[in-house]
């Protein structure tokens, strides 16, 4: 499938969602590092925003694009990871420009927006997908740990339930390619910043138990980001702390982007499918993790998700 729709196709942008994280830009920089490797007449140039400082420990993430110099239209589009085409943020121009665009995802909500798409919302990962299409004599240590990173972020290291045999399968067949497995999960999934610990520790002080106890809640306003001396990014991992509390279905994350607008994570334990509340907003995912952006307030935004939680329970 990736021979094919790389045949003829000269001049290659890869992009993945905005706010990048494990699986977005370990997909995306696998593919960048293998159309490089493997099809040295091929320009491949890769699009994203600037990931955590956490994801520092590879040198190859130096390579990537974080504004669009030219708007060309390049012959290929290759987008990662990405539910829906506005979600590629500023790289979504090139995508409306390129010749031809192909997708490769797992969100459920992905509505297969490219020409081609290859989705499969029970997959692991996108970068399972992306292990899929190559070429496994190919895979060298570079491309393998991107991989790793991409499979191991977004099962919750080997933990949720999409992760599945063949996941395990790809993961010792990448492990072999002598990645640093235990350095890349330490380092980018569990290390946290003195920072972000505290601010999490507010974060669970804080959380309130609604509908029942079957859902939890909690928001880092921006005036307590400044406090803690901690923007966005660190606030990853919040909602899947919130999520393991006992007797819950549904965790929700909030945090403040600016005047009256929130960035919302959704979570959930087996009964709430979260991407179809997401998707109700406008956002979107996965059925066990979701997220969206509202505006209003906190507790206005709070009734109105936990409405229509309540319908799913
Ligand atoms: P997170 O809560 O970690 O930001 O996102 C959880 C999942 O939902 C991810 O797979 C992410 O791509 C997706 N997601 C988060 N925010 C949005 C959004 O605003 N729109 C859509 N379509 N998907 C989102
Ligand atoms: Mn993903």
């Amino acid at each position: 499938m990736l021979k094919h729709v790389l045949s003829q196709a000269k001049t290659v942008a890869i992009g993945g969602h905005i706010r990048p994280d494990g699986d977005c830009l370990g997909s995306c920089m696998a593919l960048y590092q293998y159309i490089k490797k493997c099809f040295p007449q091929v320009q491949v140039d890769l699009y994203l925003e600037k990931a955590p400082e956490c994801f520092d420990m590879f040198e190859g993430i130096k390579e990537i694009c974080h504004e669009i110099k030219e708007e060309k239209a390049y012959d290929l589009f290759v987008a990662l990871d990405c539910a829906d085409s506005g979600r590629l943020g500023f790289s979504e121009i090139l995508f409306q420009k390129a010749h031809k665009t192909f997708c490769v995802d797992h969100h459920i909500s992905n509505p297969s927006y490219a020409d081609e798409n290859y989705i499969v919302p029970e997959a692991s990962s996108t970068a399972e997908l992306v292990y899929r299409l190559l070429d496994k004599e190919k895979i060298d240590t570079e491309i393998a740990e991107f991989l790793y990173l991409g499979i191991a972020h977004d099962t919750g290291i080997f933990q949720y339930s999409s992760t599945a045999p063949e996941t395990m399968e790809a993961a010792a067949f990448l492990m072999r390619k002598k990645v640093r497995a235990n350095e890349i999960i330490d380092k980018t999934y569990y290390q946290k910043t003195y920072e972000q610990n505290k601010v999490l520790g507010k974060a669970l002080q804080d959380s309130v138990l609604l509908l029942d106890g079957k859902c939890i809640a909690s928001w880092i306003t921006k005036k307590d980001m400044s406090f803690f001396n901690v923007g966005p990014k660190d606030l990853e991992g919040i909602v899947s702390q919130l999520r393991v509390t006992k007797d819950t279905e549904v965790a929700i994350f909030i945090y403040e982007l600016g005047e009256q607008e929130y960035k919302i994570s959704l979570r959930a334990n087996g009964k709430v499918n979260v991407s179809e509340v997401a998707s109700y907003f406008g956002g979107g995912g996965h059925i066990k993790a979701a997220g969206l952006t509202m505006c209003g307030d906190i507790q206005d935004i709070l009734n109105q998700l936990t409405a229509q939680i309540r319908k799913q329970l």
